[in-house]
């Protein structure tokens, strides 16, 4: 990042104090993170950044919770600074699994990233319209889908669990049993292929979220966003980007 005029390496998410940083930012000048957790992102300090940046950041942002440093969160701070105007630079598309909180696992604020949760980490037309919104109205700059291994919506799916609402959910998520290539026990016992499975749910889900967003495709294509599948770790808590 030399010459870049933000302070990306002081934290992962860039932050300064809010009327300071954001008048540097402005002036093009090199902002002193003196005050570097008290604020949410800026507007200015989010649209600086490309979405290869933001990626950067959550990349970083895992690292440091995976090293037991995460950073010290001033929540009231963040809540102050982000209660007139939000700016995150991200929206994450993840599994209502109590164990895959994203804003913990990538280390984030108040006010950084907007969070889509539903078991399974699929997409449907609310969904889409959230995502749309995020990016196409609020400045999102990455679309992330966020799947995590020992799903527990991928192996009902692999089993055809029925409950109730819970069964057309599952429907979604069927597809990618069905593309899975593996051999050996195709069942939700197997740990192996219920993750191989949910890898290929992310997938699918960007694919969906390209194919049935014509606003979203297009905002990638003019490389005003990045639409990217992950896979969290439940037991190492890496989170591996899959572009
Ligand atoms: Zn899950």
């Amino acid at each position: 990042m030399a010459g870049h005029p933000l302070n990306l390496d002081r934290r992962g998410w860039l932050k300064a104090g809010v009327a300071a940083g954001t008048a540097a930012v402005m002036a093009g000048v090199a902002v002193a993170p003196n005050d570097a957790q008290a604020a949410s992102l800026s507007q200015a300090q989010r649209d600086a950044m490309t979405p290869d940046q933001v990626i950067d950041m959550m990349k970083r942002g895992n690292a440091r919770f995976r090293a037991g440093k995460p950073q010290k969160h001033d929540y009231l701070a963040q809540k102050r600074s982000s209660a007139l105007g939000q700016y995150p630079a991200a929206v994450i598309l993840s599994c209502i699994d109590s164990r895959a909180p994203a804003e913990i696992i990538l280390d984030t604020g108040i006010g950084e990233t907007f969070n889509g949760r539903i078991a399974g980490n699929i997409s449907n037309n609310d969904l889409l319209g959230s995502m749309e919104f995020a990016c196409a109205a609020a400045g999102a700059k990455v679309i992330l889908v966020m799947g995590h291994t020992a799903c527990g919506a991928v192996a009902g799916a692999i089993d055809n669990v029925q409950l109730g609402h819970l069964t057309g959910l599952l429907d979604v998520i069927k597809p990618a049993v069905e593309a899975t290539k593996y051999t050996g026990d195709r069942s939700g016992k197997n740990a192996q292929f219920v993750d191989a499975v949910a890898r290929t749910n992310v997938q699918l889900t960007v694919e969906a979220i390209r194919k049935n967003s014509p606003i979203l495709a297009g905002l990638e294509k003019e490389g005003k966003i990045k639409i990217v599948g992950s896979m969290y770790d439940l037991t190492n808590g890496m989170l591996t980007f899959m572009a």
